[in-house]
């Protein structure tokens, strides 16, 4: 798994400040893709030496990591968000999956936020109220929709 470098955000996730890592390589194929840069499999290897490096460097001034990406390799995406958390446990994680649904076997305690849902154009981002898209907050073992902080917050 390949990223092409990083970003400190703060709409991606709601009430968060994020450090989002680009992941390269995507398989969705999305049509009108808004970053077609990250399907090509360019960048640097993504391993546990780099997560440890970033959360040294910017864990304290962020509330979260979110992996922008990783759908070619999701199992690798939530092993290295349980290693976050292994690192600092009050630091949320989060996924921007561009499938529609989870693989089997994704361990969601890993994650704080998950967004779904693959980019189509004519329905807009997650602030737009026609979005396909969906970002779920997961607490308790439970998925919970909160979509609509996009259009509270960014409207
Ligand atoms: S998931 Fe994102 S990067 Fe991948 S094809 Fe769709 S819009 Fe492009």
């Amino acid at each position: 798994m390949n990223y092409a470098g990083f970003d400190i955000v703060f709409q991606e996730i709601p009430g968060e400040v994020t450090l989002a890592i680009n992941i390269t390589g995507c398989p969705n194929n999305c049509p009108g893709c808004h970053s077609p840069h990250l399907q090509k499999n360019t960048g640097e290897p993504l391993d546990e030496n780099v997560l440890r490096a970033l959360i040294e460097k910017y864990g304290d001034a962020v509330t979260c990591v979110c992996f922008m990406g990783g759908d070619a390799e999701p199992f690798k995406v939530c092993m290295f968000a349980g290693f976050i958390k292994s690192l600092r446990e009050n630091l949320k994680t989060g996924w921007y999956s561009g499938k529609t649904h989870l693989p089997d076997g994704i361990i969601i305690a890993n994650f704080d936020y998950i967004k779904l849902g693959p980019y189509e154009k004519h329905l807009g981002g997650l602030d737009k109220p026609t979005t396909n898209q969906r970002l779920y907050r997961i607490e308790n073992g439970e998925m919970t929709n909160c979509t609509e902080k996009f259009r509270y917050l960014y409207r």
